[in-house]
């Protein structure tokens, strides 16, 4: 009797056809495309949210335009999903199977400061950019750490420290470069593809892969702002105090307020390490910041206060987010108010002797101009909201992940009564359910609409990775 081979002989038929493809795809590319096993596939699917382990079929490490176009197409022809990654800080679900595009290498910018605008690749973090945009006396619309990506931070709305001034990032967008499902590099800008347009400034990757973004920015040399620090045990009378004084504010100035619980670890710093405190950070203009920051500087005693002049290239003390990549299970409320019921709420669970295992309870004020852009501008967090409330734990083990989930169910319902039921897109994080909390990110019929353009551009949901909106309800 002869031995049935047939199923050997397909396997390695079908390898050798892989190969020849990847292979081929190769050649198409000035960047490098990387098959599990490669020594660096591992580093080049590393996500900065160090516990979403991402496992892709191939990477393919981008450095130019046309290497993300010949992607998308291979991917195409192999009936493969995509998924982009810059640096991983939105990793917010494992990518298993598909095509991963790293955009870390495209590096290029240009910026202009006649029209005060910036044109970025996809790769390009704030770091890169903030020495040269100082040197114009340019600052763009950054977050809290300039280490996340323009293009990613940008798609997912953008909020930061110049939120109530000036908006969201995806508001100042003037165009997009922009790879379709289809394989195609568009021009993206309000004239030549509204609908996408719209959607792509606010709706995140769900549209296509951007390889480029231009944008504007904004004339700044410094600021005032920083952050005070007090004991835990000062929360009741700081939270009210800030409270009433963030009514008072006028819109050159954003602050947030945090319950921050320091781990005893040697990178901590000695006087904060193992303590937990109550810490209100604000940043507002050169002239008058001071006189209007200044109130917030004298509620109790003063642990750490870091407030002062400082210039834009230095924006990153006044949070001083961890730079290096962490595991993080986080969640992320928008609300309509903080009322004094919310802080007594909130003081009960996460205040002076409390086991609370979230490392930072933060409100972030952001009422202004943020709020006051229209639905037509851009998707971007069209809720009328002005509180985002984040908080962030670190599962340094795993055995400590059912009191964070604890943690985080019970902050939900102390903040219920101001709860809007929607987050901000780039606050979709990793202890939620992307897809059905993207939804939560819209209102019901911005979404019908984001799902419109989804559907007309990338109807098979080819870009279904991360925080994704699907054609289809
Ligand atoms: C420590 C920390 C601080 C943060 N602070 C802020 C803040 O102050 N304000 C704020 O608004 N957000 C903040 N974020 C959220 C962050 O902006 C989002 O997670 C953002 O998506 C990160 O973009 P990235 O490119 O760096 O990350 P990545 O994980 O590389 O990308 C995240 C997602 O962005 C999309 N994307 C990235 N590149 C492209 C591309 N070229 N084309 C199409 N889609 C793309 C994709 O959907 C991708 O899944 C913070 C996150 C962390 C971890």
């Amino acid at each position: 009797m002869t031995p049935d081979t047939s199923s050997a002989q397909t396997i390695d038929f079908t390898f050798s056809t892989v190969d020849i493809a990847i292979a081929r795809l190769q050649e198409r590319l000035r960047g490098s495309v990387l098959t599990p096993g490669h020594a660096d596939f591992a580093s080049a699917s590393a996500a900065w949210v160090a516990n979403t382990v991402h496992n892709p079929a191939l990477i393919v490490l981008a450095e130019t335009a046309q290497d993300v176009v010949e992607a998308v197409r291979y991917a195409r022809e192999h009936d493969l999903p995509v998924a982009v990654q810059a640096t991983g800080h939105g990793a917010v679900a494992p990518i298993e199977g598909g095509l991963l595009i790293n955009t870390s290498r495209m590096l290029g910018y240009a910026i202009d400061p006649e029209t005060r605008t910036a044109r970025v690749e996809a790769g390009v973090k704030w770091a890169h950019i903030i020495e040269d945009l100082h040197k114009h006396r340019l600052a763009g619309l950054c977050g809290s750490t300039t280490d996340v990506g323009i293009v990613g931070y940008t798609l997912g709305g953008g909020t930061g420290w110049f939120s109530r001034r000036h908006g969201f990032a995806a508001d100042k967008v003037i165009a997009f470069d922009l790879v379709t499902a289809a394989g195609e590099l568009i021009h993206v800008n309000g004239e030549s593809h509204p609908d996408l347009f719209w959607a792509v400034r606010g709706g995140g990757g769900n549209f296509g892969i951007v390889t480029a973004i231009e944008f504007g920015l904004i004339e700044l040399e410094s600021f005032f702002g920083g952050a005070v620090m007090y004991d835990l045990a000062d929360a009741p009378a700081v939270f009210r105090a800030y409270t009433e004084w963030v009514q008072t504010l006028p819109e050159s100035v954003t602050s947030s307020i945090a319950i921050l619980r320091m781990p005893p670890l040697p990178m901590v710093p000695e006087p904060i390490r193992g303590r937990a405190f109550i810490t209100i950070r604000a940043v507002g203009p050169v002239t008058g910041g001071e006189f209007l920051i200044e109130p917030m500087r004298q509620l109790a005693p003063v642990i750490m206060d870091t407030f002062g002049c400082y210039p834009f290239n230095a924006i990153d003390l006044v949070s001083s987010d961890p730079v290096d990549p962490m595991p993080e299970l986080s969640t992320s409320h928008l609300l309509s108010d903080i009322r004094p019921e919310t802080i007594d709420a909130v003081l009960e669970l996460a205040g002076e002797g409390k086991d609370f295992p979230v490392l930072m309870l933060e409100f972030r004020h952001i009422d202004g101009a943020a709020r006051k852009a229209s639905l037509t501008d851009s998707a971007a967090n069209r809720h009328d909201a002005p509180w985002i409330m984040l908080a962030l734990a670190v599962p340094f083990a795993p055995e400590i992940v059912p009191a964070i989930e604890a943690a985080h169910t019970a902050v939900a319902k102390a903040l219920a009564p101001v709860r809007t039921g929607y987050t901000f897109l780039n606050f979709v994080m990793k202890s939620d359910d992307p897809t059905d909390l993207t939804r939560t990110s819209f209102t019901p019929g911005i979404y019908a609409w984001l799902q419109r353009v989804k559907k007309e551009w990338d109807p098979t949901n080819v870009f279904r990775f991360g925080r994704n909106i699907r054609p289809e309800a």
